[in-house]
């Protein structure tokens, strides 16, 4: 080993001593020839507790309560006394207090994260069209269903499309979104981390821009939610959306969150109009009369299972706190760029995603050609990383699963690899 790699190693050790979430990582099932899980933010880890809930819930809430869980009215100590009626906007309220800096009453758990944007984004749409504005604001670097949700919108309700073209190391910056939007638009939509570069949009400064120009925004969170502090009541924002399988650790196919601003719930009516977003659904009366608050984003039957996992990830994001979880966020991209410097820099790799920290979210996207072929033998040597066409390796780093020593060991792997000539 050359002097430069010995002070990596112990770089990373003394990063894993000092590092305050150290021991949420042993809260999570072995994944055995796993040698560095670096794709914590396309699906992350399951908690050891997660098990043993679902166990539980199978036997007592379910099994014991049946029918009646729905309404909390389970024998007693046999359910968790909360109605299952009532979880979208429980869970939607712990998922706000932890990670999206938003006061109760404005989040709900529901749907596929694409249904739900299809649903707010219909919601703002009508609503603005009906002040004249009928531009649609997005940009071609977003992730592909958030593109064509909107596009199949403007298609179906005659509006126009107004691209801002990223550049793609980077994203959207308030200055291009000041020179799209003015007295026609309605929507804007952007991710406020971008899926491949990592860019963290300045969302308080584009949506005060948008305000000012009179439009709504609406920002998907998929890659915010649980890794970087959000502040969606101080930032003035419409509308938000996002999935809990990331970093939130909801499991696969766990079902997303909407944000609704309190004083648009009034006057914002999404598009499908189902019995549990009714006004007392089990009267099954004529009519729909959507219930009052955020609980009319609601469509159908309530997914109680999909979120049980979701209760052990909020559980210990609750005890983490957010903020230590993005310091060891910014800690961790900062050392796989270090790594990827002094390792891969001289076999051609770029760094696709911001150096500065500032402007960068929970994942670092290296690009090489013939980076897809490499991704079996990393797969092969127990390193599972991301790809992203064309030539990207995406480095996603969950904060609570993910060590400094996994990250070094991971990219010593792909340094090999690419040493051989792979
Ligand atoms: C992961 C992701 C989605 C996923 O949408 P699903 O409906 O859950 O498949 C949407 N948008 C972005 C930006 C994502 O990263």
């Amino acid at each position: 080993m050359t002097a430069d790699t010995l002070d990596l190693a112990s770089r990373a050790a003394d990063l894993d001593a000092a590092d305050p979430l150290a021991a949420h990582r042993d809260r999570f099932v072995p994944s055995p020839g796993v040698v560095a899980y670096l794709d914590g933010n396309s699906l992350g880890r399951p908690l050891a507790d997660t098990a043993e809930r679902l166990a539980r819930f199978v036997r007592e809430e379910w099994g014991g309560g049946l029918i009646r869980g729905w309404t909390g009215d389970g024998p007693a100590g046999a359910s968790s006394a909360r109605p299952w009626m009532d979880w979208p906007g429980l869970v939607g309220d712990r998922i706000a207090a932890a990670a999206l800096g938003a006061a109760p009453g404005q989040t709900v758990v529901a749907d596929s994260t694409t249904v739900l944007l299809y649903k707010l984004a219909r919601a703002a749409v009508d609503a603005q069209a009906r002040d004249g504005r009928r531009e649609i604001v997005l940009d071609t670097d977003n992730f592909p269903t958030d593109r064509y949700v909107l596009e199949g919108i403007a298609a179906e309700r005659g509006c126009v499309l107004r691209w801002i073209e990223p550049d793609p190391a980077e994203g959207v910056t308030p200055e291009q979104v000041a020179a799209v939007v003015g007295p026609a638009t309605g929507l804007v939509l952007f991710s406020h981390i971008a899926y491949r570069s990592g860019w963290l949009a300045d969302a308080p400064a584009i949506t005060r821009i948008v305000h000012d120009a009179g439009g709504l925004v609406l920002w998907d969170l998929c890659h915010s939610a649980g890794s970087v502090e959000l502040e969606l009541d101080a930032w003035g924002v419409d509308l938000a959306v996002g999935c809990t399988y990331k970093y939130l650790g909801g499991g696969p196919g766990s079902p997303a969150f909407g944000y609704v601003r309190r004083d648009l719930q009034d006057t914002l009516r999404q598009p499908i109009q189902g019995w549990m977003g009714r006004r007392d659904p089990f009267l099954m009366g004529p009519g729909y009369a959507p219930a009052d608050g955020v609980r009319g984003v609601v469509s159908g039957t309530p997914p109680i299972l999909a979120m049980v996992p979701l209760l052990s990830a909020l559980d210990q994001l609750e005890v983490a706190g957010i903020a230590a979880v993005r310091a060891k966020s910014v800690a961790l991209t900062e050392f796989a760029l270090e790594l990827v410097d002094a390792w891969l820099a001289p076999y051609g790799v770029e760094v696709a995603s911001p150096r500065d920290p500032a402007r960068r979210g929970g994942h670092v996207t290296i690009r090489r050609a013939g980076f897809r072929d490499l991704l079996p033998h990393l797969w092969e040597r127990g390193v599972i990383p991301d790809f992203r066409e064309p030539d990207g390796i995406r480095l996603g780093l969950a904060p609570l699963s993910t060590s400094f020593a996994e990250l070094h060991a991971g990219l010593a792997v792909l340094r090999d690899l690419l040493a051989q000539g792979t």
